[in-house]
């Protein structure tokens, strides 16, 4: 198939020091793929900053405006001490938005059959007024919204499968229901940010269109599929998405050293290549996937480089 990848320098010039959300995580994953066959086939893209009209689809302006003064200034945080800011910071976040939208829009004409977008600043913890949890712009939400407002489309699909709660994104669709938002991470009492108990579950219009399944500490592959297979599959098939989203964090992941969970790379592609057979069922393939957390620099590049041979992989 024809898979995007959208990646760029601007991405490394966020520059957050030993913080674990920092520019090694992508020059790892960069350095994996150039070993594997799988760079041969990909189609390889460069993003573009997001328009201001584009990031106020899911930001109040005064807030983007606030990140931009922020930067400008010199400030070195913005909103918690877990979200750095340096001098390139702001027009990485563009960036990284600006690349999802593209990849959708790209997708959705037929450009390309899916995509992968390796970025950062990641982007599921950004709220609408502000930052949180290394995230400024909220990446996917931004695309799922251009989507549905720009394009037309009905039925969005957000699956987000970082162990953490993807808080931004359900705040943003919560009332909807033209975009399901489904997360599934560790237990909010036991981890960041608190949020994504089985009982928020979308409100008004958007009732039933919020779909959260936390997981005991220490679950691995087995407990994920699981749930994936019985509860989440069933759902998403139910729903009929004309597009799909994945939130990808792998810090789910055993070796990962932000949270308490057990999956291999082995219970991401289980995850990923149903994703792409009920892409292929429901829509023509439409998937674009995006990077979130992953903090072990060995289990992320690995995840990754087996997450885009999957996705690039003709249908059998
Ligand atoms: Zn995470």
């Amino acid at each position: 198939m024809k898979t995007g990848f959208y990646s760029d320098p601007i991405f490394l010039a966020h520059d957050t020091g030993g913080h674990p959300e920092n520019a090694g995580r992508l020059e790892a994953i960069a350095g994996r793929l150039a070993e594997e066959a799988v760079t041969e086939k990909l189609e390889f893209r460069a993003p573009r900053p997001a328009t201001r009209e584009e990031i106020t689809a899911i930001h109040d302006a005064d807030y983007v405006r606030q990140v931009e003064e922020a930067v400008l200034a010199g400030q070195s945080q913005l909103d918690s001490p877990d979200c750095i800011l340096s001098p390139g910071t702001y027009e990485a976040a563009l960036n990284a938005a600006g690349a999802l939208i593209d990849a959708a829009v790209d997708v959705e004409e037929g450009r390309l059959d899916n995509a992968f977008v390796a970025c950062r600043p990641p982007g599921h913890h950004a709220e609408q007024t502000h930052a949180m949890g290394f995230c400024y712009f909220n990446n996917v939400a931004i695309a799922a919204a251009m989507l549905t407002e720009k394009m037309g489309l009905e039925r969005v699909l957000i699956f987000d499968f970082d162990v953490h709660h993807g808080n931004g994104t359900q705040h943003s669709f919560e009332h909807r229901k033209d975009i399901l938002f489904s997360s599934i991470h560790q237990h909010p009492l036991t981890l960041y940010p608190g949020t994504g108990f089985a009982e928020e579950k979308g409100r008004g219009e958007g009732a039933g269109y919020t779909i959260n399944t936390p997981m005991a500490p220490h679950s691995g592959d087995k407990e994920y599929l699981e749930v994936f297979e019985q509860v989440l599959l069933p759902a998403f098939r139910e729903y009929a998405p004309q597009f799909i989203i994945i939130s990808a964090g792998f810090d789910a992941h055993r070796d990962d050293p932000l949270a308490m969970m057990n999956l291999t790379r082995e219970g991401f592609d289980a995850m990923t290549a149903q994703l792409k057979q009920l892409a292929l069922e429901s829509c023509g393939g439409k998937l674009v996937s995006a990077l979130e957390g992953g903090y072990d620099y060995n289990a992320l590049s690995d995840c990754v480089a087996s997450h885009l041979s999957l996705l690039q992989a003709d249908p059998e």
